[in-house]
């Protein structure tokens, strides 16, 4: 197995494995998975134009920018400093 470098993804500082002075960050991100609302009104001919423009939007969207629109999964790593900072405001700037 090959090794890797690992670096902090926010101060970039090279990461030792096995000298416990990093963590592991794996964020999963997806849009609204609830159903459509139905009962919001909406004509079954404004559903069906909306459906068909959405298909045609699709088909100009290759499969991958289609999953990253509705789906991310990352995984960062990060010193201990960084982290510490991190996760007090992880949505945060
Ligand atoms: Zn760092």
């Amino acid at each position: 197995m090959i090794e890797t470098p690992l670096f902090c993804g926010r101060c970039g500082v090279e990461l030792q494995p096995g000298s416990g002075d990093f963590f592991v960050v794996r964020i999963e991100a997806f849009a609204d998975p609830s159903p459509p609302d139905l009962s919001l009104e909406e004509s079954s001919t404004d559903a069906r134009r909306r459906l068909k423009e959405l298909v045609a939007q699709l088909n100009y969207t290759s499969e991958q920018e289609l999953m990253d629109q509705v789906y991310r999964r990352l995984t960062i790593h990060m010193c201990n400093p960084c982290y510490r900072i991190w996760i007090e405001n992880p949505a945060g700037a």
